[in-house]
C-alpha cells in the first residue's frame, strides 16, 4: 500500500513536470479586463499574467495564477503616476491608492538637496506606493538666504515653518549665496533627485532670470528637468504665458529638459500650443493641470499681496480667498488680521471659471499632477485615521484622478487619452530623459513593471468637495504595485513592501563648478554679470539686501 502511494506520487510529479507551463504560472492573473495601453493603442478585452513584479503576458488564452482578479467590465490600465503631490506620507497612501495612484512624487517644491538620500532612505520598505521628488530650488534658499536649518520633513511640509520667514523669497543672492544654493542644488542631483523643482511664483523679487538660467543650466548638465511653478503664476493670461515663456527660452538654449506645473490658469490655451510645438520640434517638455478651478497655498504667499491680487489682477478677497479649514472668505481686513497669528495658515484661492475644467481635459498630451497639499496639522496622522477625520484640505488631494476620469466620461474625452494623462504622459518624457524606473511604467506590455489599477469607467468618480476635501473616490476597486495588489474590492491593503524608490543613480561627484565674474567675462566678452539680473558694471555685494530689493520690485 505505502508503495502504490509514492508510485501515484511519483508519477503526479513526473506528469506535472512533463506537462505544458499553465498550472499557476503566473504570482497574480487579471482576468477578462479590458487592457488598454496609451502606448501603443492597444485595447481589448485579455487577460494579464503578473510574475516577479512585472507583466509578464497579455493575452487572451486563458491563464491561472496563484492569486485571480476578475476584472470583467472594467478597465486594466497602467498604474496613475502622480508629478506634483506634496504629502509623501503614510497618512496620505490610502487615499492615493482609492484615487488609483500607484507612484507619487513632489517634482515642484521638491526636498532639500542635501537631504535627498534621507528622503528616499525614510521611505524604502515603507510605503506602497512608489515615490519620487525633486531638488528644491526654495529649500536651498531657506537654507542660505534664511539660515533656515529646522528640518523635519526635508520636503514640503517644512514650507510651514520655512515660510514664516522671507529672505528666500524677497532676496537678491551675492554671488557668493548664489553659488552656495547652486552647490546645494547639485548636491541633491549627484544624491538622485530627479531634476530641479522651482517655486519661483512665490519668488518674484527674489530671483533674477540669471538664477532660474543657472538652474535649467545645472539641471541639464545631468540631462535632467526643471519643474516650474513660473515666475508670475497665478496672473493673468499674458504673465502666465510669460512665465512659462522664460523657463522655454531657457530649455532651448541649453537643450535641458521642462516641466511646466499646473498650467490651468488664465491663457492655459497658449502653453499647451507652445508646449505642443516645441515638443514637435524635439525638444522634452511637458505640462501638467489639476482638474480644479482654484488652487490652495498658504496665506501669506507673495501673489497674494494687495497691490498683486486685488489691483494688478482685480480680484475681491471676499469672492476668492476661502479659509481651508473654516470655509469662511477673507476680507481684506481679516486677512491681516491672520497674518499675525498664523502667516502660513492653508487657504483656497479661486482663479478661473469651473467651465474652464473640462477643456484642460480635453488637451492631448497633457499629465495630471494634483498638487495635493500636506494636512495641516498632521500630528498623529496615520495609514488608520479614518478618512472623516483629516484635517480638511483641498479636494485635488483625494480627487484629482478620478475626476479626470470622470470629466473624461462627461464629456466625450475620449478613454484612452485620459488613461495616457493619468500615467503615460508623465512616464515617456521622464523615461526619455534616461530615468529607467519610468521607460517600465505607464505601459500596459509584456515586460513593463506590474503597476496597474483597475477601474470601472461607468462609474469612476470623484467624492472629496471644497467642504470635505478627504473623501475617497470609488469606481477603482483594484490597485497593483510592482505586482503586488495593495488594494483589493476598494479595501487598501497595508503592503508597505510594494512602492519602490523612483530615483536616478547617486553619482560619485558633482558637477557644478563655482560661478565667478571672471568665467563670465571670458566665455561672453559681457560686464560681470550677477544674480541682481545682469546689469552691466553692477556690484553684487550691493544687491544683498531684501529691504533695497523689495523697494526697487514696488517702485517698478
Ligand atoms: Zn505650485
Amino acid at each position: 500500500m505505502k508503495k502504490d502511494v509514492m508510485l501515484l506520487g511519483c508519477l503526479i510529479l513526473a506528469l506535472a513536470l512533463s506537462m505544458p507551463a499553465m498550472a499557476q504560472d503566473y504570482d497574480l492573473v487579471i482576468k477578462n479586463g479590458r487592457v488598454m495601453d496609451p502606448e501603443t493603442n492597444y485595447d481589448a478585452i485579455a487577460n494579464v499574467g503578473i510574475k516577479g513584479g512585472k507583466i509578464a503576458i497579455i493575452t487572451k488564452d486563458k491563464i491561472t495564477g496563484k492569486e485571480t482578479i476578475d476584472a470583467k467590465g472594467l478597465v486594466v490600465v497602467p498604474g496613475f503616476i502622480d508629478g506634483h503631490q506634496h504629502c509623501i506620507e503614510p497618512y496620505a497612501y490610502r487615499l492615493m491608492l482609492r484615487d488609483g495612484r500607484t507612484t507619487i512624487m513632489d517634482l515642484e517644491l521638491g526636498a532639500y538637496g542635501p537631504k535627498i538620500d534621507e528622503f528616499y532612505k525614510k521611505r524604502e520598505g515603507n510605503s506602497p506606493v512608489n515615490f519620487g521628488v525633486s531638488v528644491s530650488h526654495e529649500f536651498a534658499r531657506a537654507a542660505v538666504l534664511d539660515g533656515f536649518s529646522d528640518w523635519k520633513y526635508f520636503y514640503s511640509p517644512d514650507a510651514v515653518y520655512s515660510r514664516v520667514k522671507q529672505g528666500w523669497s524677497v532676496t537678491r543672492p551675492t554671488l557668493e549665496q548664489g553659488n552656495q544654493i547652486l552647490a546645494a542644488m547639485d548636491e541633491g542631483l549627484r544624491q538622485g533627485g530627479l531634476g530641479i523643482g522651482s517655486t519661483v511664483g512665490y519668488m518674484r523679487a527674489g530671483v533674477s532670470s540669471r538664477e532660474i538660467f543657472e538652474l535649467q543650466k545645472l539641471a541639464g548638465k545631468y540631462g535632467r528637468y526643471i519643474n516650474m511653478h513660473f515666475r508670475l503664476t497665478p496672473g493673468d493670461d499674458v504673465q502666465e504665458v510669460m512665465g512659462i515663456q522664460e523657463m522655454l527660452a531657457n530649455a532651448a538654449a541649453l537643450g535641458s529638459p521642462a516641466i511646466a506645473a499646473h498650467f490651468n490658469n488664465p491663457g492655459y490655451n497658449m502653453v499647451h500650443e507652445l508646449l505642443v510645438r516645441m515638443r514637435e520640434k524635439g525638444y522634452n517638455v511637458w505640462g501638467e493641470i489639476y482638474p480644479y478651478n482654484a488652487g490652495s497655498t498658504a496665506l501669506n504667499a507673495v501673489f497674494l499681496e494687495p497691490e498683486v491680487w486685488v489691483k494688478a489682477l482685480g480680484n475681491k478677497y471676499e469672492e476668492t480667498l476661502q479659509d481651508v479649514e473654516t470655509g469662511e472668505f477673507y476680507t481684506q481686513k481679516s486677512r491681516e488680521e491672520m497674518l499675525k497669528k498664523e502667516p502660513t495658515r492653508p487657504v483656497i484661492v479661486y482663479k478661473c471659471p469651473e467651465e474652464w475644467v473640462a477643456n484642460w481635459v480635453k488637451m492631448k498630451g497633457v499629465a495630471i499632477g494634483s498638487d495635493g497639499m500636506p494636512l495641516v496639522p498632521d500630528d498623529g496622522l496615520t495609514w488608520d485615521t479614518p478618512y472623516e477625520e483629516f484635517p480638511n484640505t483641498h479636494p485635488r488631494f483625494a480627487g484629482s484622478f478620478a475626476k479626470v476620469l470622470r470629466l473624461a466620461r462627461e464629456n466625450n474625452v475620449p478613454l484612452m487619452q485620459a488613461v495616457s494623462m493619468t500615467s503615460y504622459n508623465y512616464a515617456k518624457p521622464l523615461g526619455e530623459m534616461g530615468l529607467k524606473a519610468m521607460q517600465v511604467r505607464g505601459r500596459m506590455q509584456k515586460g513593463m513593471v506590474a503597476d496597474i489599477t483597475v477601474f470601472d469607467p461607468a462609474t469612476v468618480t470623484d467624492n472629496s468637495t471644497f467642504a470635505k476635501g478627504t473623501l475617497p473616490s470609488t469606481g477603482i476597486p483594484h490597485v497593483i504595485v510592482n505586482g503586488i495588489i495593495v488594494m483589493k474590492d476598494s479595501e487598501p491593503i497595508k503592503r508597505f513592501d510594494a512602492g519602490q524608490p523612483i530615483r536616478f543613480e547617486v553619482q560619485e561627484k558633482g558637477r557644478f563648478e563655482p560661478l565667478s565674474k571672471e568665467g563670465w567675462t571670458k566665455t561672453f566678452y559681457a560686464s560681470p554679470i550677477d544674480f541682481g539680473g545682469g546689469v552691466p558694471g553692477s556690484q553684487p555685494n550691493m544687491k544683498g539686501s531684501a529691504i533695497q530689493q523689495v523697494e526697487s520690485h514696488e517702485s517698478q
